[in-house]
C-alpha cells in the first residue's frame, strides 16, 4: 500500500491506499444528478494518459505525437500535460483545503474548470482537483507533478484470482436504487462495443439472448450491416462452460490489474478474439439474477418476503455511452483501418446522433 504526500513539504495527503485498475467509467459524464464516489475507499488508480493544461488542437499535432499519447483518430484537443494523475476517494484524502478562487462549477459542487482546486494545508501548494459537481463521478484527482508516492507503507496483498472474485465480489447489478439502469453499465457497454466493432471487421455479429442482447443488440443494428450473423459473440470467463464455435468472446476485465481473462487454448490453437468488459458488469451478464455461479444452500423461510429491489434489468431502453464508445475507439489501433476510420470520421463529432 502507498501513501501520497505533498511534493513540496512532505505532508501526507492520503491514507494508505492500494493500487487497482482505473475504472472504465472514470471520465464518464452522466445525467444531471449527483453521482456516486468513483473509487472504493482504500484504493487508488493511475490514469496513464496526459491530463490538463497545456492543450493543443488536433490540427497542430502529428500522427506520431498523437499515437505516443495513445490516440489513433482525431479528437478536438489533446492534453500535453503530465501523465499519471492519481485518483482516490475524497474520504481518503487528508490535510487539503479548497482554494477559494478556484471554485469553478458550483452548480451542485466543484468541477475543476479552473485547474487544481485543493491545496496542501501545510504549505499552500495546489495539489489536487476535487470533482463533485453533478454528472461527474465524485473523486479527488492528485496532480502527478505536485505529489509524491511513498511506496509500501504496509504490505500489499496479491491481486485476487478469478475464482476469488467470483466468490467474493458482488459486482454491479444492472438496476440502480431507483430502478434505472446503472450509469456504470452504459459506460461498460460503450467501452466493450468499441472493441467489438473493431474486431468485427464490419460483418453482422450475433449476440446471445439475455442481458448481452438487451444491452448490445440495438447498437449493433446501427453499427453493422443487416443480415444473418457471420460472427457470433459468446460470454466466456471463470465459472462458465466453453462455447465452441464462437468467433468472439465477451470476457471480464480484472478490477485490480485491468488484465483480460483468457481461455486456456490448447498449444498451437489460435487465440480466440476477446472483447473485454469490466468484471463488475460481466458478472451479472454471465450470472443474471437467480443464477449463482456456485451451488448455494438454504432458501428464505416460508412467510418471509423480500423487500429489496429484484435484481432484474430495468424496463427502459438501454443506450450505451456514446462519448465513451468514441473515446475508446479513438484509442484502438484498429481505428486506422479504412472502413472503421470512415465510420469514425462520419460520427465522432456528434456522438449522440449515431442513433444507439
Ligand atoms: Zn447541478
Ligand atoms: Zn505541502
Amino acid at each position: 500500500m502507498d501513501v501520497f504526500v505533498c511534493g513540496r513539504c512532505g505532508a501526507e495527503l492520503t491514507v494508505a491506499v492500494e493500487r487497482v485498475a482505473l475504472p472504465v467509467h472514470a471520465h464518464q459524464r452522466y445525467g444531471c444528478d449527483l453521482m456516486p464516489v468513483l473509487m472504493e475507499s482504500g484504493t487508488y488508480a493511475v490514469d496513464p494518459e496526459p491530463s490538463g493544461w497545456p492543450w493543443r488542437p488536433w490540427a497542430e499535432v502529428t500522427a506520431d505525437e498523437a499515437a505516443a499519447r495513445g490516440l489513433f483518430a482525431p479528437v478536438p484537443v489533446l492534453s500535453f500535460g503530465p501523465a499519471g494523475a492519481v485518483v482516490v476517494a475524497p474520504s481518503d484524502t487528508r490535510g487539503t483545503v479548497v482554494i477559494p478562487e478556484r471554485r469553478g462549477g458550483f452548480c451542485c459542487g466543484l468541477d475543476g474548470r479552473d485547474g487544481p482546486n485543493l491545496a496542501c494545508e501545510g504549505c499552500g501548494q495546489a495539489v489536487a482537483t476535487l470533482l463533485d459537481d453533478h454528472a461527474r463521478w465524485r473523486a479527488v484527482w492528485l496532480d502527478p507533478e505536485a505529489v509524491s508516492r511513498i511506496p509500501d507503507v504496509a504490505p500489499s496483498r496479491p491481486p485476487d484470482t478469478w475464482d476469488t472474485l467470483l466468490r467474493d465480489r458482488p459486482g454491479t447489478p444492472p438496476r440502480d436504487g431507483l430502478g434505472w439502469w446503472e450509469p456504470e453499465w452504459y459506460a461498460a457497454v460503450g467501452f466493450a462495443l468499441a472493441h467489438l466493432l473493431a474486431m468485427s471487421g464490419g460483418v453482422p455479429v450475433g449476440v446471445p439472448d439475455g442481458l448481452v442482447a438487451q444491452t448490445f443488440r440495438r447498437a449493433l443494428r446501427v453499427l453493422l450491416p443487416a443480415g444473418p450473423p457471420r460472427l457470433t459473440l459468446a460470454l466466456a470467463g471463470p465459472g462458465l462452460p466453453e462455447e465452441p464455435g464462437a468467433g468472439l468472446l465477451l470476457v471480464p476485465q480484472h478490477p485490480q490489474t485491468a488484465g483480460t481473462w483468457r481461455p486456456e487454448a490448447p498449444p498451437k490453437a489460435p487465440e480466440p478474439d476477446v472483447v473485454p468488459i469490466p468484471f463488475d458488469v460481466w458478472r451479472h451478464m454471465a450470472f443474471p439474477a437467480g443464477k449463482a455461479p456456485m451451488p448455494v444452500s438454504g432458501r428464505l423461510p416460508d412467510g418471509v418476503l423480500r423487500d429489496d429491489y429484484p435484481s432484474l434489468p430495468p424496463p427502459t431502453q438501454f443506450r450505451p455511452d456514446e462519448r465513451l464508445f468514441f473515446a475508446t475507439l479513438a484509442r484502438l489501433p484498429e481505428v486506422r483501418t479504412p472502413w472503421l476510420r470512415a465510420f469514425y470520421d462520419r460520427h465522432h463529432e456528434r456522438p449522440y446522433a449515431v442513433g444507439f
